[in-house]
């Protein structure tokens, strides 16, 4: 027996509409990313409507008939008050069940819509069992329906019936029979072509037909729509509801879920020579994965990726660093996951020799690059550091490491050589080069070595740049506590002439490590080196450069902050003349 005709008189017309106060009822929580597929369609459209209804204790005795023979205590519906939970200590006295089947649970619920379809406004044949929701354990026992309206599926329309060991004593009741179909369903609209129209998309297909509850007045409307699965030009895949009524957009809803993950690998924290590698995140790189791709954060963290992508990183790319292998094999990482989180690990094959590890060269330039810009970005905001830069890996050369004007080139092991890729150095200073060029210009070579040196010098802390460099013995390339003094050592080997200034750079550094302590010296060398490549074109102009950057008050008789500790080392180098109320120990 249909109780279409006791819809909205029956029960909801018991004279306290008045005094039911209106509730939100609807939320749209809205995709994570953005699909330039849906420009056309108001962003209210897009998401997920949510139905959440908002509940009152009912104030009447009148509700009493909803449980046989007892009183029930019911809850109604905020909005239209309708009554929503409906509870009795039992609401069937007939019906305490033992050793009793799914079966028999789903038939005392029917029975009780069929003795209360008045008052529920709705019957039997409006239920459609949702299997995957029944619970039948020893306390409590649960079944779940589905509500249909002219036998179309209504979304959030349940009904759920909760039984305590065996006796039915709570009725959830969201069936929202008080809702009327929204007027004019018109079967002449071409619903699929409104679809077309909104998202050009690359293929679409109707799925179903269903009702969406919305909000309205004192009550709700069911609105019919047409379902569609929908693949955008982007790839995305989303649920797309057109009103049947209107043809007008009800909601276009994303299928994907987003994980989350952490790119990170084996680096060396400075070089392979009597280091052990150690796990670090990767920042900026990208994630690849079937039809897109996402970006790691400055922790090597990525939000965002479809529920279906599978990510992997194919070489190491990213934002600002580009890591091409000349030879060995491009690193790729499988992702690994976990619940919702995906981790990307490169990890080193012990197979292979440390000094020539074409993989782990890899690994190290893209992390050491991006730790280099990130350390220089602090001071300075030179253009360069926002590009992407190349550096080519695994050359099959040996023994050296270049700028070429606009990549880091870095060499293979071979000829009693490490990989140069292994040493941070190495490409610290190739790095020094690149932001040398970019800034003031190199048209002194010694000084750009020099300068270049400097900068291993601000990470490494070190006075030796690149230890292990050779093989037989471990030797760096050179060492900054090497004494070169102007104009005495100047028109040498652009190298050793570049240790005046680097020199001068590692005595103040000692220096400023003496009073300041080693990390309140990192940074104040940093200041100074990265600031003053801006405004110097030969190393014999940083000493008046430093002390305007030092400077507190801008006047040039004033003594700066740091000025003994500038003019001891670079007067020891022969960059200045010693003051003389500077010791000069
Ligand atoms: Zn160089």
């Amino acid at each position: 027996m249909r109780m279409q005709a006791s819809r909205a008189s029956k029960v909801w017309a018991l004279g306290f509409s008045s005094l039911l106060m209106a509730s939100s009822a609807s939320a749209v929580t809205a995709p994570s990313e953005a699909d330039s597929s849906l420009s056309g369609i108001a962003a209210s459209k897009i998401g997920i409507r949510t139905l959440r209804t908002e509940e009152r204790e009912s104030l009447t005795e009148s509700l009493n008939s909803l449980a046989a023979g007892g009183q029930a205590a019911v809850k109604l519906d905020g909005r239209s008050g309708a009554p929503r939970l409906i509870s009795g200590a039992p609401l069937m006295f007939t019906s305490s069940l033992t050793d009793a089947t799914e079966d028999d649970y789903i038939r005392v619920a029917r029975r009780y819509v069929e003795e209360h379809a008045s008052e529920l406004g709705f019957s039997p044949s409006d239920m459609k069992l949702n299997a995957n929701a029944t619970l039948l354990a020893n306390d409590v026992q649960f079944v779940s329906f589905k509500i249909l309206r002219n036998g179309i599926e209504i979304q959030d329309a349940n009904v759920d019936f909760r039984f305590k060991n065996g006796a039915l004593v709570q009725v959830a009741n969201k069936s929202y029979s008080e809702a009327k179909v929204a007027a004019g369903a018109d079967d002449h609209l071409d619903l699929q072509g409104v679809v077309e129209k909104a998202l050009t998309p690359k293929s679409v297909a109707m799925t179903r037909e269903l009702y969406r509850v919305v909000p309205e007045g004192r009550g709700y409307k069911l609105v019919r729509v047409a379902e569609f699965n929908t693949l955008t030009q982007n790839n995305k895949l989303y649920v797309v509801e057109v009103d049947a009524a209107t043809g007008e957009m009800f909601e276009v809803r994303p299928t994907e879920f987003n994980f989350d993950g952490v790119a990170k690998g084996e680096v060396y924290e400075r070089t392979y020579y009597k280091q052990k590698a150690v796990t670090l995140p990767y920042r900026d790189l990208y994630i690849s994965f079937d039809g897109g791709g996402i970006s790691t954060d400055g922790d090597g963290k990525f939000t965002g990726l479809p529920n279906k992508a599978e990510p992997a990183v194919k070489g190491f790319q990213g934002k600002l660093v580009n890591v091409e292998p000349s030879s060995g094999e491009l690193v790729n990482v499988d992702g690994d996951k976990a619940g919702n989180s995906w981790t990307l690990e490169f990890k080193r094959s012990s197979n292979e020799d440390t000094s020539a590890d074409k993989a782990m060269a890899q690994s190290m330039t893209f992390y050491h690059l991006n730790k280099e810009i990130q350390h220089a970005k602090r001071w300075i905001n030179a253009k360069w550091l926002n590009k992407q830069l190349t550096a080519n890996v695994n050359i099959e050369e040996s023994c050296n490491a270049y700028w070429d004007g606009s990549t880091v080139n870095l060499f293979s092991a071979g000829n009693g050589c490490a990989n140069t890729a292994l040493i941070a150095d190495v490409f610290y200073h190739e790095w020094g080069h690149g932001l040398h060029a970019n800034t003031s210009g190199i048209d002194d070579r010694a000084y750009s070595e020099g300068f270049s040196d400097a900068c291993a010098l601000l990470l490494t802390r070190n006075n030796l740049v690149g230890p292990g460099f050779r093989l037989s013995n471990g030797a760096p390339v050179r060492d900054l506590k090497t004494m070169k003094v102007y104009p005495k050592d100047s028109n040498t080997e652009v190298h050793q002439e570049g240790l005046i200034i680097a020199g001068a750079y590692w005595d103040l550094f000692v220096e400023l490590k003496a009073q300041h302590g080693e990390d309140k010296a990192v940074e104040v060398l940093s200041n100074f080196v990265l600031k003053s490549i801006f405004t110097t074109h030969s190393y014999t102009d940083v000493y008046d450069a430093l002390l305007t950057i030092d400077s507190k008050s801008g006047k040039s008789n004033d003594k700066s902050e740091n000025f003994c500790s500038i003019n001891k080392s670079f007067s020891r180098h022969g960059l200045a003349k010693l003051d003389k109320t500077c010791d000069a120990t």
